[in-house]
């Protein structure tokens, strides 16, 4: 289906919880709130993503809060996998749980994990997110390397003064393994002073990063890299990509619908919450309805997301509630 804007919209990205088990420093400078106390069960799930297949969604993947603290995530995986149409189901995760979880996930139909990991450095981790779990995560990663998953790319949020110091150890990774390694530029989360200092400090914009790394060069994107800016180093096994939400939007190719984890649907990742299909899921609506509240969605995308010239306006307070 397209928007008012000729845009094809054809990528549901579904939060499955708001919980998460890191605090990590950027996604809510604000504080963390506490997590909805029940989320989209497993049927809503599927029905929604019936119901977006109908009008032409074909990609979905699943995100957080974090989406393995989930103990039915192997079910709500399973159900989506059983819809005829969707033709690629990806999850996004800090990892922490796939040492046990991703041969399981591999086996119910998962093709692709993102796994975010913004340091390399055990004692920074912890600085950054919260929890000592650096070894965790990085088991995690070779157990979905194991399990198969491909193309496995791993998210890195570029902070000046946080972990600007590693990106080229972070480029060597894609040089000794095949994980595509993405940096992705801070984005505004908060309207509060303290909110946009942290942005304002930490900020680096991808030419900044690409400037840093003089041996890439210009190279193809893998599967389902939406709107990265794709480069490779001499002899790589995999690529480094680059997402500019802040410094050059990408919103004219943008495909994308989000359900919260409270069921609301989001046209635009800093736009209002739109459509509330948990409601409409509880009073028992037909599919017919469900279409109906997708495509009234698709209909109100906005042009472009509201912090195009000052960027530092924005109306989400935690990432964790919308999904990244
Ligand atoms: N818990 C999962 C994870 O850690 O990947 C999924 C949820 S997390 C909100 C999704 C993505 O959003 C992660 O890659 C995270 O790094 C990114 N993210 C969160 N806050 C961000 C911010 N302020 N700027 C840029 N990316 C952010």
């Amino acid at each position: 289906m397209q928007d008012t804007f000729g845009r094809t919209i054809d990528y549901l990205r579904i939060s499955v919880t708001e919980a998460c088990n890191f605090r990590c420093i950027y996604c809510a400078p604000n504080g963390h709130a506490t997590p909805q106390e029940s989320p989209l069960s497993v049927d809503d799930i599927e029905r929604i993503v019936r119901a977006a297949v109908a009008l032409g969604i074909s990609k979905i993947r699943l995100t957080g809060g974090e989406p393995l603290l989930r103990r039915d995530i192997v079910s709500i995986v399973r159900a989506i996998s059983s819809v005829d149409g969707v033709q690629d189901l990806a999850l996004t995760t800090n990892g922490f749980l796939l040492g046990r979880l991703a041969r399981d996930l591999a086996d119910v139909g998962l093709k692709r994990v993102n796994i975010s990991l913004d340091t390399l450095r055990r004692d920074r981790f912890v600085d950054i997110v919260g929890v000592d779990a650096f070894d965790a995560v990085w088991a995690g990663i070779h157990a979905a390397d194991e399990a198969g998953f491909a193309p496995l790319k791993i998210n890195v949020v570029a902070m000046r003064g946080i972990n600007d110091d590693e990106f080229s150890d972070f480029a060597r990774l894609t040089i000794d393994h095949p994980w595509h390694v993405r940096f992705i530029e801070l984005m505004p989360v908060g309207a509060s002073d303290v909110a946009r200092e942290f942005f304002d400090r930490h900020f680096i914009s991808a030419s900044e990063l690409i400037a840093r790394l003089p041996e890439l060069a210009k190279s193809d994107s893998p599967k389902g890299s939406g709107p990265a800016r794709t480069y490779r180093l001499p002899n790589a096994q995999a690529t480094i990509g680059f997402i500019t939400p802040a410094s050059e939007h990408f919103c004219n190719a943008c495909n994308r619908l989000r359900v919260t984890a409270r069921g609301a649907l989001c046209a635009c990742l800093f736009g209002e919450r739109g459509e509330d299909m948990r409601g409409a899921l509880c009073e028992g609506v037909s599919e017919n309805k469900l279409q109906e509240l997708l495509a009234r969605a698709i209909d109100s995308k906005p042009e472009h997301h509201p912090f195009g010239e000052d960027f530092k306006i924005t109306s989400v307070d935690a990432m964790s509630k919308i999904g990244g």
